[in-house]
């Protein structure tokens, strides 16, 4: 077995293993523990990334538990983005044109307490073996397609076999020039980025897209550095996309210190997203105005490959909704 799928068996998903490995007490915070449905679960090298002592830490906030995520508030729903009704073959997302994504698995390396997947139906949505067919069909027939997005999930929570047969069907579409991977696993696990990996992605015929998440600077250790290096030696672009998160990465400082942490490993920010309103994510929200000022601060400060796009995702909209900057005319 590959040592990151034994990394990844190891992850942790009791609350009270990860607060004695970043030496908190229960009592100081506002754990909640019965999180069934969508539970505690983190790999030690991101534990390692944490401060210990530190309750506040950006990277715990992002995956632990907390009572808030019980408080209903108007507007955050279970399916804010509708993607229910917009997968017409399960697996298959053809929302945006030219672009079509791919949900591959279910499964992360990490469950992010804001994800709007927290409550997405993957048994449904997984294309299982008897679903693939009816997606390349769908593919093959839709012409307007160039690019295909792999995303879960975790797409990289696949193992290589898996992901090097599927990129060889994909690979063979003549209206297909891009395949991108919309990832965590090489930030979250950095050992994810192996020989078998790049083994097939260095192969691949198509113009290669990584788009990792990453959420604050800390995130990137020297680990992470080496995988991203390893990854542009085969041909691929690297972008990132992060979460604006309250608590998290809230502040024009660390979103600043974030963009430059990023190109020093090798990658370009993409897109700063405004969170999707999903139930029990609420207390992550930081609202419009706010963003627009720390954009602002980003781009008076940072070249402009290096201020990444302010966007929500809008049911029905033709591609992400940009907020800043807002027209003035
Ligand atoms: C975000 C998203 C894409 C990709 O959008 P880009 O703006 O090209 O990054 C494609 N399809 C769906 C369904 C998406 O949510
Ligand atoms: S890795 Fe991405 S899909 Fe998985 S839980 Fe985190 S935000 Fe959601």
């Amino acid at each position: 077995m590959p040592a990151w799928q034994t990394a990844l068996r190891q992850a942790v998903s009791s609350v009270e293993e990860l607060l004695r490995l970043v030496k908190l007490d229960a009592a100081e915070l506002d754990i909640c523990a019965d999180a069934r449905e969508f539970p505690l679960r983190v790999p030690h090298s991101f534990i390692r990334r944490m401060e210990a002592g530190n309750r506040n830490d950006p990277l715990l906030r992002q995956v632990l538990p907390l009572h808030e995520e019980w408080r209903e508030k108007p507007g955050f729903v279970r399916d804010p983005l509708g993607e229910r009704e917009a997968m017409t073959t399960p697996g298959l997302l053809h929302k945006y044109n030219g672009r079509a994504l791919l949900t591959l698995t279910g499964a992360c390396a990490v469950h992010c307490r804001y994800c709007f997947r927290r409550h997405f139906p993957y048994g449904e949505a997984n294309p299982a073996a008897s679903h693939w067919d009816r997606i390349l069909t769908y593919l093959e027939h839709h012409e307007e397609i160039s690019e295909i997005i792999l995303s879960g999930g975790d797409p990289l929570a696949l193992p290589d076999a898996r992901l090097g047969e599927l990129a060889g069907q994909l690979a063979v579409i003549p209206h297909v020039r891009t395949l991108r991977i919309h990832t965590r696993l090489p930030i979250v696990l950095p050992e994810r980025v192996d020989d078998q990996l790049l083994g097939w992605l260095g192969k691949h015929p198509q113009r290669t897209v990584l788009v990792v998440h990453c959420n604050h600077p800390n995130e990137i250790d020297a680990a992470v550095t080496v995988g991203m290096q390893k990854l542009k030696q085969v041909g691929v672009t690297l972008l990132n996309q992060t979460v604006l998160l309250g608590g998290v990465n809230d502040d024009a400082a660390t979103l600043i210190r974030l963009s430059e942490s990023l190109f020093d490993a090798g990658i370009l920010p993409y897109y700063l997203h405004q969170l999707d309103r999903v139930q029990g994510s609420a207390h992550f929200e930081v609202a419009d105005r706010t963003a627009c000022e720390l954009m602002a601060r980003i781009h008076a400060t940072l070249p402009g490959y290096l201020v990444p796009r302010l966007v929500r995702e809008t049911p029905g909209a033709p591609g992400k909704q940009l907020l800043w900057p807002a027209w003035h005319g």
